[in-house]
């Protein structure tokens, strides 16, 4: 596995080099930059936020045209890119470079966001269009950018600790670092002001459980949005990647196998406190991932 992922990264490196060398001037390009676009590959093939390749058609850009969004919109993604950069890594480390991609107005072609192994994130015009639809805030377009951010963790910190033959640990774990960024880092403090991000991670859950391409059910990724904002609760300390990543596990193991329900202990990196408002939440975390939970209850969760 690790070898695999490994090759995955040489052969990144290997069309990085290829990239700059056809592009020198990277900077100083006008809008439209490159013809070619990457396409997703080994790892990186695992964390698209839709399955699918761009279209051969299709362009990298700085900004958006005018059918997808405004130049504000432009400005908060930028920002964001490197908010969310700084919340988790500090400003000594820079930001990926963030670009969105064109293919006119064929905006299905688009619907996607990609984080790649070597430092880039590729945001669709077709996703972004929808998501500010759904939320004139672009507050679904942040949490989207977020768990495009938690796949370069994932590169950085050799995560997530747990593995599977599907995709579904890693898209968990993105899912519920987007949540513990939009209450700890993005200032949302209650569940409900995050509720569209939620639902839209929700809607784009799969049932492919045997695929590798496989997100999480609907209900999983509902679970992990919850748990990464749960884990965001100010009683907690502020959690690196890789603490965030060992709880984010220890707690959602614990409520797959139903562990928590004897002497669950507290571990490494929780408060005390953060850890006893965890286990006051383990039930309803039992019965959002197995879609007990009525979208009513849902909606109303603190
Ligand atoms: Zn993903």
């Amino acid at each position: 596995m690790k070898q695999i992922k490994k090759g995955a990264i040489a052969l990144s490196m290997l069309s990085l080099a290829v990239i700059f060398s056809c592009n020198k001037d990277e900077e100083n390009v006008a809008e439209v930059e490159a013809t070619n676009i990457d396409q997703a590959k080994g790892i990186e093939r695992e964390c698209m936020y839709v399955d699918g390749n761009w279209p051969s058609s299709a362009t990298l850009s700085t900004t958006l045209t005018s059918g997808a969004g405004t130049s504000s919109d432009v400005t908060l993604m930028t920002n964001q890119n490197t908010a969310i950069k700084t919340f988790w890594r500090g400003s000594s480390v820079s930001a990926p470079t963030f670009r969105f991609v064109r293919n006119g107005t064929n905006w299905n072609s688009t619907y996607n966001a990609i984080s790649y192994s070597n430092g880039k994130i590729y945001y669709g015009e077709g996703i972004f269009r929808d998501a500010k639809s759904k939320d004139a805030s672009n507050l679904i377009n942040v949490m989207i950018l977020a768990h495009e951010y938690g796949h370069q963790l994932q590169y950085a910190f050799n995560l997530p600790s747990v593995r599977e033959s599907t995709a579904r640990p890693n898209e968990l774990e993105a899912d519920g670092m987007a949540g513990y960024y939009l209450r700890r880092g993005y200032g949302k403090s209650t569940f409900s002001s995050i509720a569209t991000g939620y639902e839209f991670a929700y809607s784009i859950g799969d049932y492919s459980t045997t695929s590798s391409g496989h997100h999480g059910t609907p209900a999983q990724r509902r679970s992990a949005v919850r748990l990464g904002f749960l884990l965001a609760d100010p009683a907690n300390a502020k959690l690196s990647a890789s603490q965030f990543d060992y709880n984010f596990f220890y707690y959602y193991s614990g409520v797959l196998s139903g562990s928590y329900k004897t002497g669950f202990a507290k571990p490494e990196g929780m408060t005390q406190e953060g850890h006893e408002l965890m286990m006051i939440h383990m039930d309803e975390l039992k019965r959002i991932q197995t879609g007990q939970m009525s979208d009513e209850e849902y909606f109303n969760l603190e």
